[in-house]
């Protein structure tokens, strides 16, 4: 918690430069663990900017590594920080900034995948959901292969209004592979329109901020980095459980330059699948010729709403895999030699 009477701006006291903390506690990249630091303290300050106004919040950071990040966070006159870093080599260097801010920062060895952010904060900070966002923040550099399944999990959250979600609609500030980013931000029609499209924008106000080149960071990474910034909608645009709504997107995305009738085919078992194809794309009045990337929001909230009903009126309909049906038919004939 903020030690109270604090100056009302805020800065770190002279420090050792990222370079200097690096050499000092021998923080050498883990080329296995994707780790890439950021050590321009001005790009640091322009992610931290694009989370907002971040006077008295309260700030969950994630992967917080040698600490780039976590100081421009704490230049913020932020009133708590709470990190949660999974490689203990980063710990002490990450108590070196605690000393320099008393009681700002609170250091979490531990998983971010697994860590229970839901007591985490004072309970007086949770907002209803429909009013404006509380005043807590979460902002991460993660490797690429946590940061997807990451948003993923906290989408899911979203639609629970559980997890880092349980105080209202927490706005975050997280980087991932351009590739990716430009996914997440993608407009109907878009060549880079996705399933992460579709499972982030139904949700959220999704922003791409900004585009940081590979060679920012140290060791530099293939690609470049998109910045992106997410605020929880008050009302999903589409009002159904997420994994329906996943279920229903990943299948329709399985064939992308099909047309959309042929992922949507894969809801059903094959001996229905044209019948019922037909009825969820006339339900949702959807055009069958439409290709995936083509189709809207509103498009995937009428399949989801057809889909949805479909499997209320047929409970099996929903654990219905495709997957399952081809592996059981690519069976069939060793079985019949048998
Ligand atoms: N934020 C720092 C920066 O911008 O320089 C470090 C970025 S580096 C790409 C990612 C950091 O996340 C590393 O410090 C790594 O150890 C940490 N990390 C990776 N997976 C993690 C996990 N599951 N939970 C917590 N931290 C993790």
């Amino acid at each position: 918690m903020a030690a109270p009477g604090k100056l009302s701006t805020y800065r770190l006291p002279p420090l050792p430069t990222l370079g200097e903390i690096i050499k000092l506690y021998r923080l050498r990249a883990r080329k296995q663990l994707s780790q890439n630091f950021l050590l321009d303290l001005r790009l640091t300050d322009k992610i931290v900017r694009k989370a907002g106004n971040l006077k008295n919040a309260y700030v969950y950071e994630v992967g917080p590594g040698p600490g780039g990040i976590t100081r421009s966070i704490l230049n913020s006159e932020v009133a708590e920080l709470l990190v949660v870093e999974k490689d203990t080599r980063f710990i002490p260097g990450l108590q070196m900034l605690s000393e320099a801010a008393p009681g700002k920062l609170r250091i979490v060895h531990g998983d971010v995948l697994t860590f229970n952010v839901e007591k985490a904060f004072p309970r007086s900070l949770r907002r209803e959901w429909d009013a404006d966002p509380p005043n807590i923040h979460i902002i991460g550099n993660l490797p690429f292969s946590v940061s997807t399944p990451l948003i993923i999990k906290w989408l899911e959250n979203i639609s629970r209004k559980d997890g880092p979600f349980i105080y209202g609609r927490t706005q975050m500030t997280l980087t991932f592979q351009k590739e990716v980013a430009e996914r997440l931000t993608a407009s109907t029609g878009s060549r880079q329109r996705s399933r992460l499209s579709i499972m982030a924008q139904y949700l959220c106000n999704v922003q791409n901020c900004f585009t940081i080149p590979g060679r920012a960071f140290l060791p530099k990474p293939e690609v470049d980095v998109g910045v992106i910034h997410f605020t929880p909608l008050v009302e999903p645009q589409i009002s159904q459980p997420f994994k329906l709504v996943e279920k229903v997107v990943q299948n329709v995305f399985q064939f992308r330059r099909k047309y959309c009738y042929k992922g949507v085919g894969n809801l059903f078992p094959n001996t229905q699948r044209l019948e019922r194809t037909k009825e969820m794309l006339m339900v949702a009045d959807v055009d069958p010729t439409l290709r995936p990337g083509q189709l809207s929001i509103l498009q995937f909230k009428s399949l989801c709403d057809a889909y949805r009903k479909m499997c209320d009126d047929d409970p099996a309909l929903f654990t219905y895999n495709f997957r399952d049906e081809l592996k059981q038919k690519k069976k069939m004939p060793t079985n019949l030699d048998d």
